[in-house]
């Protein structure tokens, strides 16, 4: 199967034999693909084509996701979803994380990078949660100066202007290679 993946810019066949298709390109001598996806040679029409990977993955019971908090409510959070149990997916799919039980000021901010765990399906809607420890806010900012923050005991302190403020914090914040990730 793997043979039969193409990369961006590869031969996948001759023009003389076949037409350029779907996200295919002809370079006068060769078609070539023009994304990553699986080669489809259609030995009928005489068309080659690239077909594109199915990458929407949702995330199951009991997955480990980390994701961008896209919006901060008074009850909840939502996040979209870029790694499910470490691997990266970019289906952005989202998921909505409640907060009403946890006594922290600023929970996660928008743009935080978070890690949550799924708790389950309702409605079409993937529910998870972000108590336990290990869960909570991996990267954040200064909330006023946007400045890099360092943990203090249960709270977080800029070390641009000396703002001290809460998150959910995992207890991975601060380990994880985010910081050069992200700007
Ligand atoms: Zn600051």
């Amino acid at each position: 199967m793997s043979e039969n993946i193409a990369f961006p810019g590869d031969k996948i066949a001759s023009i003389e034999e076949y037409e350029a298709g779907y996200n295919t390109f002809d370079d006068g001598d060769m078609v070539r693909a023009a994304t990553v996806g699986q080669k489809d040679l259609d030995k009928t029409t005489r068309v080659a084509s690239i077909k594109h990977p199915k990458l929407l993955s949702i995330p199951k019971d009991g997955d480990i996701i980390i994701g961008t908090v896209a919006a901060v409510m008074s009850s909840m959070i939502a996040v979209s979803i870029d790694y499910i149990n470490g691997k990266p997916t970019t289906s952005k799919v989202e998921c909505i994380c409640g907060t009403r039980n946890i006594r922290i000021r600023n929970i996660a901010l928008v743009n935080d990078i978070v890690t949550l765990k799924i708790i389950s399906h309702i409605n079409g809607t993937i529910h998870a949660a972000i108590s336990e420890s290990g869960l909570g806010v991996l990267f954040t900012k200064c909330r006023k100066c946007g400045g890099k923050v360092v943990p203090m005991r249960d709270a977080i302190k800029c070390t641009e202007c000396s703002w001290i403020d809460e998150r959910k914090l995992s207890s991975d914040f601060g380990k994880s290679d985010f910081f050069s990730l992200r700007d």
